[in-house]
């Protein structure tokens, strides 16, 4: 599987550093809430596994699916909600995780779906951001780990066609892997 990958983007260090930053800046906006931690369901599993090791408050977690993609590597821009989530967000202050934002259309479609049900406060925070991407023009994070050039990258959560989720790094795949689907 690691011969597969090209060039390594973001190492498992520089991805424990940023994720440090990012719980110590939640920590503090966060520290007289408590907040209902939602992550978006597969990729960003690794991600928020993580994170909320690094936030110091009283917190809830919760686990929300949802699917634009299939197997490929462009957004259909279909969402639909796979998984729903277990708590009602009624009133609390969400703090959604993802992996990455791409067209926006994900997160669009899920702040769109929460602040219907009348949650207190929805923010997000994103480990990637591909803000040259964005077709959703309002959606942003509140918390951004890296701004990642318009390229397709796997591992940390991230995936192609299912697989890399695994890899402990964040890089870019071969061409051939693409050629022999
Ligand atoms: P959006 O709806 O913002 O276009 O896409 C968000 C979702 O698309 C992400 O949660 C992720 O699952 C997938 N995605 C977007 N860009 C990439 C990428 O570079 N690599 C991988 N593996 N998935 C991506
Ligand atoms: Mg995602
Ligand atoms: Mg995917």
């Amino acid at each position: 599987m690691n011969n597969d990958i090209k060039s390594v983007l973001y190492s498992e260090e520089a991805i424990r550093e940023m994720t440090t930053k990012l719980g110590k800046q939640i920590t503090e906006d966060y520290k007289d809430k408590k907040p209902l931690v939602v992550c978006i369901l597969t990729g960003a599993v690794l991600f928020m596994t993580d994170l909320v090791r690094e936030i110091d408050t009283y917190l809830e977690m919760d686990f929300m699916d949802v699917s634009s993609y299939g197997d490929g590597t462009v957004s259909t821009g279909d969402v639909k909600i796979i998984k729903d989530l277990d708590k009602s967000v009624k009133g609390r202050d969400v703090l959604i995780v993802e992996d990455i934002i791409d067209t926006g259309k994900t997160l669009q479609r899920i702040t769109e779906i929460l602040s219907m049900r009348e949650a207190n406060s929805i923010k997000v925070c994103t480990l990637f951001d591909k803000p040259a991407r964005r077709t959703e023009g309002d959606i942003k994070a509140d918390y951004v780990g890296f701004e990642v050039p318009n390229e397709f990258i796997v591992g940390y959560g991230l995936d192609y066609a299912g697989v890399y989720r695994n890899l402990p790094y964040v890089g870019v795949l071969k061409p051939e892997v693409y050629e022999n689907n």
